[in-house]
């Protein structure tokens, strides 16, 4: 026995690597074709095309925090769980696949040293997020007093 020990799998995997891509796209398309996960044989969530939960907490924290790894999927369930599913700002109810967002609270684009902190992140309801981009924090506050005060106030609606 030498000290290098042939990686067979390996040695496979290069000298056939058409014939695997072929393999891993037809069990993909099998899996989708029968409710399943796309990276796994678990079922999908109902309101997913593509996930079941555990990949959709990690393809979240690949795409919003860059941790495509499970280590980040279930820092973003336990996350989750912690805001016991209610949105951070409106404490709504909310639905992985559905409605849940993740939100930078330090926006990215002002905040581009915060993009993967984890500190920096919450759930949010999808309408929360997409009024907030990259508003600062406390201003988006103000919008919101200011929206709310105002519709207090008659005459808004012609009433
Ligand atoms: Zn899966």
């Amino acid at each position: 026995m030498g000290k290098h020990k042939p990686n067979y799998f390996k040695e496979y995997a290069r000298k056939n690597k058409d014939r695997l891509r072929r393999y891993q796209r037809d069990a993909k398309r099998k899996r989708l074709s029968e409710g399943k996960c796309v990276h796994c044989s678990q079922e999908r969530m109902p309101n997913s095309n593509s996930f079941c939960k555990k990949h959709w907490f990690i393809n979240v924290s690949g795409s919003r925090l860059g941790c495509y790894t499970l280590k980040g999927g279930l820092f973003l369930e336990q996350l989750f769980k912690s805001q016991e599913g209610k949105c951070f700002y409106t404490g709504w109810e909310i639905t992985p696949g559905i409605n849940a967002e993740l939100d930078h609270t330090l926006a990215t684009n002002t905040h581009p040293q915060h993009k993967n902190t984890k500190d920096n992140v919450q759930w949010v309801h999808s309408y929360v997020n997409k009024m907030k981009r990259d508003i600062p924090v406390e201003t988006f506050f103000s919008v919101c007093e200011a929206i709310t005060a105002k519709l207090k106030k008659p005459g808004l609606t012609g009433t």
